[in-house]
């Protein structure tokens, strides 16, 4: 892929996810936000859609932001670390993720961050390189290349963990995502 510009992701062969594709997911929200949000890869309604976070795992993204004062299509640009969706949703493989990282490297280029909200294990193994279970890794602080990193709960374990209790997920990631709003009045 060397030389490619991001225009070209979208018709990207490099993996075995192209074969069951039907859109490559690239991104939605603002280019030039001070938030990069990086989930997983595409689910169903993403593929058809071609648009990260769009199915109930989206709009629970969309609703706890809202909740925290950010907006969603102009405070942050929202990518996942896979561009094409695996099959059945499972996994995606360590050499799917080294096929797609140079997408997400021109993704973190031309965005340039000042914040990476990372959502999931999968997206703190991809960026972090750190491998463990988020109810230890969310809502700590992370540094990557100069840049202040939060990894959070993906939204879907959220739909699966719905109470509202406090210090439930919920609560949590409303925490996580309220301390990288403060971050960006910081700064
Ligand atoms: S997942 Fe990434 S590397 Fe694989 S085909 Fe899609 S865009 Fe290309």
């Amino acid at each position: 892929m060397t030389g490619s510009s991001l225009k070209d992701c979208s018709t990207c062969t490099a993996c075995e996810l192209a074969s069951n594709r039907q859109t490559v997911v690239i991104s939605r929200g603002n280019p030039d936000a001070d938030v990069m949000l990086i989930g997983e890869a595409p689910g169903a309604q993403e593929d058809v859609q071609g648009i990260p976070f769009v199915g109930r795992s989206g709009r629970a993204l969309d609703q706890l932001l809202q909740e925290v004062d950010l907006d969603p299509s102009r405070d942050l640009y929202i990518c996942n670390a896979i561009k094409c969706r695996p099959p059945k949703n499972r996994r995606p493989k360590k050499a799917e993720l080294a096929s797609c990282r140079s997408w997400l490297d021109l993704q973190l280029a031309a965005v340039d961050p000042k914040v990476i909200v990372l959502t999931g294990a999968t997206a703190v193994e991809a960026i972090l390189g750190i491998k463990g279970g988020m109810t230890q890794l969310r809502g700590q602080w992370q540094s990557w290349n100069g840049r202040s990193v939060m990894p959070i709960f993906h939204p879907s374990y959220l739909l699966r963990n719905p109470s509202k209790a406090a210090g439930a997920p919920l609560d949590l990631t409303r925490q996580d995502l309220t301390a990288v709003r403060r971050r960006l009045c910081e700064r």
